[in-house]
């Protein structure tokens, strides 16, 4: 079986790095909020080219202590609209509602997936008080477009970096092209931990002390607490585990690219309808980081299980969009043909820096032969 994802393997090949680190936190009897958080902060700060990264307990909660934050520092308040994309993973509305905000559902732009400006600006009411753009399957938004558009309304912009590490928009790094973004280090992510972990970016100094504070208990200082707040932080452990992994992340995203690029090279079947024409003019350049390789079918049940018959693995993401999900009943009656028509049949293939270049082959063969 030619596996979906293997991350066993993307972990094994920093063993013994990943052993000393465990030995040197285990050793040190310190494991929350210590130095390797510290330095794990400053070393994604870095990365992503912002002054504050703020470590937290995952993704999800990134993005909810993003918007908590902005409700303390009086730039939101309940009942404020956000607007998101609606074919996102569930997270990201998940953290709206959370916060006690109202989604607005934006259509995204069915070659790309991502958010398209112009359906966005349509959507925009006197309640609308933030932007949620995500770079969904490690493809970066149109950033540019969405920074002016929340310019000329006031507009917050939080970035969805979960699926993103590493994606460039003109030549600048998700993470730094808001004001604010979430990423997650959910073990499958680009940059995975060994469990979950999570980090804000910013450049906005009082957001990164409200977040700081928001994420311990609302606490600057020992017992004194500021806001009624949360404990989501990020582990010692987990953070000394992801200071090993970050120096890989480029070449494991170049790696991923090699292999859309391929994809893109030998995949030839009028029934599948491969990430866009200007994604493959561009898919071996840094702007996307190819978490997912996602292709459209049909007929998805009946090629996801000719895919299995042939020992190829594959996952939907997602098969239901948010507004048709139980949690959501409220949003069931909207009508979202694009991301309906998504979520029916995209299928995304084996893609990761472990897939061998024998299985990346095999995946296209057997695509080739697929006949509906
Ligand atoms: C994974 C993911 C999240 C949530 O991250 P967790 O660490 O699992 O909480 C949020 N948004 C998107 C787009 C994701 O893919």
């Amino acid at each position: 079986m030619i596996p979906f994802l293997n991350i066993a393997k993307i972990n094994q090949r920093h063993e013994s790095l990943l052993s000393n680190a465990f030995q040197e936190v285990f050793q040190s009897g310190w494991y929350i909020l210590g130095s390797k958080v510290e330095q794990f902060e400053k070393e994604f700060a870095n990365y992503c080219n912002v002054k504050h990264c703020i470590g937290v307990a995952n993704g999800l909660d990134a993005l909810i202590l993003i918007l908590e934050a902005y409700k303390e520092m009086g730039n939101l308040k309940n009942g404020d609209e956000v607007l998101v994309p609606s074919n996102t993973y569930i997270a990201s509305i998940l953290a709206i509602t959370r916060a006690g905000l109202t989604p607005v559902l934006v259509e995204p732009d069915i070659h790309t997936y991502l958010l398209d400006p112009f359906k966005l600006k349509e959507k925009i009411s006197p309640k609308t008080k933030a932007l949620l753009p995500v770079h969904l399957y490690g493809k970066v938004c149109q950033m540019d477009a969405i920074n002016t558009i929340a310019k000329e309304n006031g507009l917050k912009v939080i970035e969805d970096c979960a699926q993103s590490h590493g994606a460039l928009f003109h030549e600048k790094k998700c993470g730094s092209l808001g004001d604010a973004a979430g990423f997650s280090f959910y073990p499958g992510k680009n940059l995975g931990a060994l469990g979950d972990a999570g980090a804000v970016t910013t450049n906005d100094d009082a957001l990164a002390g409200t977040i700081k504070a928001l994420r311990n208990y609302g606490s600057k200082i020992k017992y004194e607490n500021l806001y009624c707040g949360f404990n989501s932080r990020l582990d010692e452990l987990q953070a000394a585990l992801l200071s090993v992994k970050l120096p890989f992340l480029d070449a494991d995203n170049q790696y991923r690219r090699n292999v859309a690029q391929f994809y893109h090279n030998h995949i030839h079947n009028p029934h599948i309808t491969l990430p866009c024409k200007k994604a493959e003019q561009i898919s071996n350049s840094k702007d996307h980081v190819w978490h997912l390789f996602v292709v459209r079918v049909e007929n998805r049940e009946g090629f996801q299980q000719y895919l299995a018959k042939n020992g190829i693995q594959t996952v939907i993401h997602y098969p239901i969009p948010p507004h048709k999900q139980k949690a959501y009943s409220h949003f069931s009656s909207l009508s979202l043909p694009v991301s309906e028509k998504i979520h029916r049949e995209v299928i995304s293939l084996p893609i990761s820096p472990v897939i061998e270049s024998k299985d990346y082959e095999t995946v296209c063969q057997v695509i080739n032969a697929y006949q509906p």
